[in-house]
């Protein structure tokens, strides 16, 4: 048998690539290890992207698996249900406040079924949400992410035209807020909802915004009568230093996305949260994945979420923190910027960063980065000890230079 990157080539799309780029083969993932087929031993800078807060091949995840594994791996969800998935909401519903869960099988469609809520609820189709924002891929997300950097010239014509104020700043910015009101009044009798993610903008740039954005937002919902919806799929469970992006702002929305982080990187599990009174508003919703509520899902996030209960979680991000803002700090002088919030580190170039060097100077420093556009940036498993946040830090410098 050829070997696996060559079949990989030759076979496999990778994502937001070519075919036939170069990719590096994973044989087994510990803790916050990645090992290579050729041996190699890499820290994982990025926990699969946002995912893998505990670390790799965690005895108690893994038994969560085993353990669902013996009574059924999955069943329909339609007019059946099953413990872990009826636990798994639960616990949800009492850690956001919301008390209705959809569970969907990956960040995106969550994002689908948020928007679905949204407009079956106001019986309008129109979104608000602001510049620099990701919000999945699939057409009803993408629509709502950033126009520039979200491709949308790539699928125009099947993109329905949403509203879009400007990127929100980090500091607290008056004119921004002016700026917010005007767009949002302006439309407010054809809008479903306003969707943004809290306080950290990922995958559409890695920003970090002022609460007081959210805030505002919140407000002007409220009193005009259109819904709130919080994409928190990356910024959930403690990534920013408060258990949701939303906290540091002292507000709840009317619908949250969750996703990433709720297995802890084992299995794709998403969920859609809404108020009650957004529920019995809708009646029938209209959507049901063949795999909606995966018992082995919703067991590894069961235990996912009695991990993240039982670790101390915010000294462990405040650490981090500390440790990023100090190992970051030189790569000023490279750079066009460079931010940290909770486990979260940015270095921002002014130019767009050379992807494949920069992954090797990070590799011949026994560390794992996936760099985009003018980004280097880490969010390491909160396991991450203070010599491994040393070298992922010194990799991302030296990157940077
Ligand atoms: C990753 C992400 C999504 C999409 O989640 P997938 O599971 O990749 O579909 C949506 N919103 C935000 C904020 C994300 O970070």
């Amino acid at each position: 048998m050829d070997d696996i990157l060559t079949l990989d080539g030759r076979h496999v799309w990778h994502p937001y690539a070519a075919v036939g780029a170069p990719v590096h083969q994973v044989v087994r993932a510990e803790g916050v290890r990645l090992t290579l087929a050729d041996g190699r031993e890499l820290i994982d800078g990025m926990s699969s992207w946002w995912a893998a807060i505990h670390g790799y091949n965690h005895p108690r995840l893994n038994q969560a698996v085993h353990d669902q594994l013996r009574d059924m791996a999955h069943v329909m969800f339609g007019g059946l249900t099953h413990e872990p998935a009826v636990r798994l909401a639960r616990r949800l519903a009492a850690m956001t406040g919301l008390d209705r869960v959809f569970l969907a099988d990956s960040g995106s469609v969550s994002v689908e079924v948020a928007i679905k809520m949204a407009m079956q609820y106001t019986g309008r189709s129109r979104l608000m949400t602001v510049r620099g924002g990701y919000h999945g891929d699939t057409f009803g997300a993408m629509a709502v992410c950033d126009p520039v950097n979200g491709m949308h010239h790539l699928f125009n014509g099947a993109l329905p035209g949403h509203v879009f104020a400007g990127l929100p700043p980090r500091d607290l910015d008056e004119a921004y807020l002016r700026e917010l009101e005007d767009t949002f009044l302006r439309h407010r009798d054809e809008l479903a909802a306003v969707i943004v993610e809290p306080v950290v903008q990922g995958a559409g740039g890695m920003r970090f915004y002022h609460p007081a954005y959210l805030r505002w937002l919140r407000e002007l919902t409220e009193e005009h009568g259109v819904l709130l919806i919080a994409d928190e799929i990356a910024t959930g469970f403690g990534r920013t230093g408060e258990l949701f992006g939303c906290d540091h702002a002292g507000i709840r929305p009317d619908i949250m996305c969750v996703g990433k982080a709720l297995t802890g990187g084992y299995l794709t599990l998403a969920a859609t949260l809404c108020a009650d009174r957004v529920a019995e508003g809708i009646g029938v919703l209209m959507h049901g994945p063949t795999y909606m509520g995966n018992p082995l899902a919703a067991a590894v996030a069961n235990a996912s979420l009695d991990l993240l209960e039982e670790r101390p979680w915010r000294e462990e991000v405040a650490r981090i923190e500390a440790a990023l803002r100090e190992g970051l700090a030189p790569a000023v002088r490279h750079a066009k910027d460079v931010r940290v919030l909770g486990a979260i580190g940015v270095i921002e170039k002014h130019e767009p960063v050379d992807v494949p060097r920069v992954q090797k100077t990070a590799m011949d420093l026994g560390v794992w980065l996936r760099p985009f556009g003018r980004l280097i940036y880490t969010m390491p498993p909160y396991a991450v000890t203070g010599a491994e946040l040393e070298r992922i830090t010194e990799a991302m410098a030296r990157a940077a230079e």
